[in-house]
């Protein structure tokens, strides 16, 4: 009995003290320790209503002397035990209860009722599955089920539970069933505590933990920044386990790439507005240097005061990497990795728009090889790749690191040399020094593909301040056009942009645009200068071409042709000519004073070299009716070298209608006499820079004398141009040249001038 006591006492006081503990106000244990709780509860419920019963049977065996005594006993222990249980019941701030084999609620308790808002009364009688919310009443049926097919089960259960009041909440339910020897119905014992919190809690756990552990690295500092907690991205980020940085401070991270002054703004930010983010480079624990993408938040309490602050951060290298190929890509030569033309210019403009800020001025080098094309042609674009690079390593070498190397073409580089000076005679010294310098260099003997090799370059170079911070082109053509400069002044040298040349080359840009408008409005004309024989008579004329400029009235082909001939002019101009003298011929073949006479026209070398020349000239014949026999073609010996095979087709072709050759400034060239045979030419026309000086020059003379001889033994005419004197052409007649063009018997003239002229005769 005695002992008896003892164990309800020491029960009670599990049960007294576990209910103080679940009613105290930790949050902590509210959250952590129902299980514990209930499952500490149930043996302690267990030994309260089940040991009386026990007891009494066991009582039953002993000696029937006792009987009565025991039975007292055990009556009155039954009673005490029925009102400490009561007592305990009523007190414990866990909801328990019994339910019968069908599951109906036989006892509780008031905290039962409490949490079911009614009233204890209320509930006894219902089945346990009415209070069970319906989402879980499924689950509820099932496991009641199992509980009850089973001989002895435990269950532990989180269930959601329907209030009176239809509110939700949520119930931990332990329970487990009780057999009485000799009894076929077993009792069910459940103890239910409310989970509500518990449940709110722990989601807001898994939030915040799913949340934490997140691809992003994470760290948790005090407000002393103390590092109280990182997540696994912080390691696999930074390479520091948890352990290597709780207790620290996140400086460990820093790689210095920051100055105090970063840190500075950066936290004022956050004190100021409560968080920060940017980029910021830190340094992994293997020394490793990392860009990343950092959020530092401050975190306050209710009173505003900050507790704690959170770093969320990502590392961008990956995405700076790809940024970087993508620039590279965009921005660099592949082959020598320097920079490419596009952002030359980008620097160029960087550089004019600092000259303007700091008064300074900066030199462009441009710089071409001489001799790359033969070096590709030769040995190979692999080969040409090599030199390449080589040569963008000893331009590099030649530099300061804060001027640019760029490569702009094939094997055009260009060097941007940046805040020289003020005085543009010490900025051109040192542009000059560095060219020099580079010059010295690419004139080193290269090797590569196990032989030496050599190449020089041309350096073009112009000088920029801020003028030409709006035209970043300006500077690039200037230094090109220096550069031809040099190619002109026999290469392996730099020449320096001159501001007449860039004269020139606006007033030729001009000439240009105005030789284009004159062409579509036919402001050009023909003047005919006559071609005598040795009697003195006219065989023909030379269509010479004269431009009709409304500003500058009569233009010499000196002046236009050249330029007609660069920009491709010439085609359509040489055509008008063609044209014009083919209708000439045609209309003076009914004058019976001019129907014997020949024009003479030039053709100059990228006319002839069309692909259609013979066709042109052929519809011009055709489209004019003018006579064939009575065209005279005016080639020169440079235009005949190329192609001798396609030379002499087309000379055919023309030649079997019946149109002549004749070999303009003939003497001046380098024809060989082996290929001169076999073109079907009909005529050399005597140069008239051999003429000019024939009287006073003994080569010019001998000259003369051997062309005429030349022709003479070829069985083709001659004659001289440029006679302009009696004893000129006396001397040239003495040599046997029997045919003239010259001031002496007539300057060029307007048509209707040579028709008189022809008249007159
Ligand atoms: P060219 O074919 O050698 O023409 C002869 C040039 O010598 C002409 O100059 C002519 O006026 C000039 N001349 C003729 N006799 C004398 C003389 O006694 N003394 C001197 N000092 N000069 C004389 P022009 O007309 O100024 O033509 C210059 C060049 O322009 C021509 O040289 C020819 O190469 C080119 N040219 C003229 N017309 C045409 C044309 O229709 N087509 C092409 N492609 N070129 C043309
Ligand atoms: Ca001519
Ligand atoms: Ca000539």
């Amino acid at each position: 009995m005695a002992i008896g006591s003892i164990i309800y006492a020491f029960e009670l006081l599990i049960m007294v003290a576990m209910s103080v503990v679940s009613g105290e106000a930790f949050d902590y244990w509210d959250i952590a320790d129902p299980i514990l709780l209930t499952t500490l509860l149930s043996p302690a419920l267990f030994i309260l209503i089940f040991r009386p019963m026990r007891d009494q049977h066991t009582i039953l065996e002993q000696t029937v002397s006792q009987r009565t005594q025991a039975l007292e006993l055990a009556n009155r222990d039954a009673i005490t035990r029925e009102a400490l249980l009561n007592q305990v019941l009523e007190t414990t701030s866990i909801g328990t209860f019994m339910t019968d084999e069908q599951g109906r609620i036989t006892r509780t308790n008031q905290t039962m009722a409490t949490m079911f808002r009614r009233s204890a009364e209320s509930i006894i009688g219902l089945e346990y599955i009415a209070m069970v919310d319906r989402v879980d009443v499924e689950a509820a049926r099932t496991n009641t089920k199992r509980v009850r097919a089973a001989d002895k089960v435990v269950i532990d259960v989180d269930r959601r539970y329907i209030r009176a009041d239809q509110t939700q909440f949520w119930g931990y339910l332990t329970g487990r069933s009780f057999q009485q020897e000799g009894q076929a119905n077993r009792t069910f014992v459940y103890a239910l505590t409310d989970i509500t919190e518990r449940k709110r809690a722990e989601d807001a756990t898994r939030i915040a933990a799913t949340a934490f552990e997140s691809q992003q690295g994470m760290t948790i500092t005090d407000s002393q920044g103390t590092i109280l907690q990182v997540n696994e991205a912080f390691t696999k980020i930074t390479g520091y386990t948890v352990d290597e940085v709780i207790g620290k401070n996140p400086r460990l991270l820093q790689s210095g790439r920051q100055d105090a002054a970063f840190y500075k703004d950066m936290w004022e930010c956050i004190l100021l507005s409560g968080s920060w983010q940017g980029e910021v480079w830190n340094r992994r624990k293997n020394g490793e240097i990392y860009p990343e993408w950092l959020n530092v938040s401050a975190v306050k309490d209710d009173a505003g005061a900050i507790t704690h602050f959170v770093g969320a951060f990502s590392d961008i290298g990956e995405r700076k990497a790809a940024a970087q190929r993508i620039e590279t890509l965009a921005f660099y030569d592949p082959l020598t990795e320097l920079p490419n033309r596009a952002l030359l210019q980008d620097r160029l403009k960087h550089a004019l728009t600092a000259s303007a800020r700091h008064q300074r001025q900066g030199a462009l080098l441009l710089i071409d090889l001489d001799n790359f094309k033969t070096i590709n042609d030769t040995l190979g674009h692999e080969q040409g790749d090599l030199l390449i690079q080589q040569v963008a390593k000893r331009l590099v070498s030649c530099v300061r690191e804060s001027d640019t190397v760029a490569r702009v073409g094939g094997d055009e580089f260009i060097v941007l040399l940046e805040n020289l000076n003020q005085n543009n005679q010490d900025v051109a010294k040192q542009a000059k020094i560095t060219g020099d310098k580079i010059l010295a260099q690419l004139h080193r003997p290269y090797e590569f593909g196990g032989v030496t090799h050599h190449s020089t370059a041309s350096i073009g170079v112009t000088l920029f301040d801020s003028t030409y911070q709006d035209q970043i082109e300006e500077p690039l053509k200037q230094a090109e056009l220096a550069m031809y400069q040099a190619k002109t002044a026999g290469r392996d040298t730099l020449r320096f942009f001159d501001p007449q040349m860039q004269a020139g080359v606006s007033a030729r840009a001009a000439l240009e645009s105005r030789l284009r408008e004159a062409l579509v409005q036919d402001h050009f004309l023909l003047h005919y200068q006559p071609q005598v024989d040795a009697k003195n008579r006219i065989t023909g004329a030379e269509a010479l071409v004269r431009w009709l400029d409304p500003q500058r009235g009569m233009v010499f082909p000196g002046e236009f042709i050249p330029l007609a001939e660069e920009t491709g002019l010439i085609l359509p101009l040489g055509q008008w000519v063609l044209n014009t003298a083919c209708a000439q011929l045609s209309s003076w073949a009914s004058q019976p004073k001019m129907a014997h006479l020949t024009v003479a026209v030039n053709v100059s070398a990228r006319q002839f070299h069309q692909g259609d020349f013979v066709e042109q000239v052929l519809d011009a014949l055709k489209r004019t009716g003018a006579n064939p026999r009575r065209l005279k073609l005016e080639l020169t010996e440079s235009m005949l070298v190329d192609d001798i095979e396609g030379v002499i087709n087309k000379m055919s072709a023309l030649k079997r209608m019946g149109t002549s050759f004749s070999l303009d400034d003939f003497g001046t060239g380098y024809s060989s006499l082996g290929y001169l045979k076999r073109l079907p030419i009909d005529q050399l026309k005597i140069d008239q820079g051999f003429v000019r000086d024939i009287l006073i020059d003994p080569n010019d003379a001998a000259i003369a004398k051997m062309l005429i001889a030349l022709a003479d033994s070829m069985g083709l005419g001659v004659i001289a141009e440029g006679v302009e004197t009696q004893e000129q052409r006396d001397f040239l007649t003495d040599l046997g040249c029997a045919a003239y063009q010259g001031y002496l018997f007539s300057r060029p003239l307007p048509l209707e001038e040579f028709e008189a002229l022809v008249n007159r005769g």
